[in-house]
């Protein structure tokens, strides 16, 4: 990582002195989101006003993003910068934000949003020991998959608008309320989906679903993974095989990402099918846009649960 960053960064430099004497751009606000459930969000809320980019992509592991020089480049450009926090960018943000040398979106500044600010994290661990690759340091990470995180996420992303650039806050505030009202609509189809599988059991590969499955009511018997980050192990296999088989768990839920040989393993000795789902937007069809991305999980598990009508 810090070697990229520095490869780049000459190249950076005469990049930038290339360019430092070109007019300003547009009146638009630049704003960089790390995953593209932010910028979509962003882009609710923000409009015209604004023009976002996302560092990730869809099919990401998003505990394995590498940085790119473009990344840098947009960085180094932003007026608002927003992650969702809890270390899910903790292998790229800290690297990139150095790197860009850009004053006005560092941690504290009016221009850095972290949008899981204030969020009751789940899992937190006891104790984090590094060494035994915990990548869940502060509890669990992906809030971006909890159905009332858009709302979440949206109010502090309003927040960031209207501090860089007050000017438009009654702009913001109008598009806030028109996506809230999306949101409460999106948000009663799920909760009527989600009514029939209270007490149904799963296993995923990555704890990367638990806030969905806490709103759903189903219960989560385990992960393929032995800690989130660590690979299974043949023990730990035979173990949550074992357990399935016992429990009746016939559905395992994974992300594009993780859809691999392990996972169709357990599926097959266990008798479970594989439910893959999006762990970010824009990695399957039909998910460019977060509400989009929650109807297809929804939709996805359902057809497992064979329970619930699909939104
Ligand atoms: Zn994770």
């Amino acid at each position: 990582m810090k070697k990229l960053i520095l490869g780049v960064l000459s190249a950076f430099t005469l990049f930038v002195a290339a360019t430092h004497a070109a007019p300003l751009p547009a009146d638009k606000l630049k704003v960089v989101a790390t995953i593209p459930d932010l910028a979509d969000i962003v882009r609710e809320v923000g409009g015209e006003r604004v023009d976002v980019s996302a560092i990730t992509k869809g099919r990401e592991n998003l505990h394995l993003v590498t940085a790119r020089p473009s990344h840098l480049v947009a960085l180094s450009r932003a007026d608002l910068f927003v992650q969702v926090g809890l270390s899910l960018e903790v292998a790229f943000v800290p690297g990139l934000m150095e790197a860009a040398r850009n004053r006005k979106i560092q941690p504290g500044q009016p221009g850095f949003v972290n949008a899981s600010e204030g969020w009751d994290a789940l899992d937190k661990p006891a104790t984090v020991s590094r060494q035994a690759g915990d990548v869940h340091p502060q509890g669990n990470p992906h809030m971006n998959l909890d159905p009332k995180a858009g709302r979440f996420l949206a109010e502090r992303i309003r927040d960031g608008l209207v501090r860089v650039d007050p000017g438009s806050k009654s702009e913001y505030e109008q598009r806030f309320a028109a996506y809230a009202k999306k949101l409460d609509d999106a948000e009663a189809r799920w909760s009527e989906a989600e009514k029939s599988w209270a007490g149904k059991k799963v296993v995923v590969y990555h704890q990367e679903y638990g806030y969905l499955c806490r709103a759903c009511g189903i219960e989560i018997l385990g992960a393929i993974e032995v800690k989130p980050g660590i690979p299974p192990t043949p023990n730990h296999l035979a173990e949550l095989i074992a357990t399935m088989k016992q429990q009746g768990c016939t559905t395992i839920l994974t992300a594009a990402w993780s859809n691999n040989d392990e996972v169709e393993r357990v599926a097959s000795a266990a008798g479970a099918k594989v439910v893959e789902l999006p762990n970010q937007c824009g990695g399957l069809s039909g998910t460019d846009t977060w509400i989009g991305m929650m109807d297809l999980v929804h939709k996805r598990i359902g057809e497992a649960l064979g329970t619930a009508k699909a939104p």
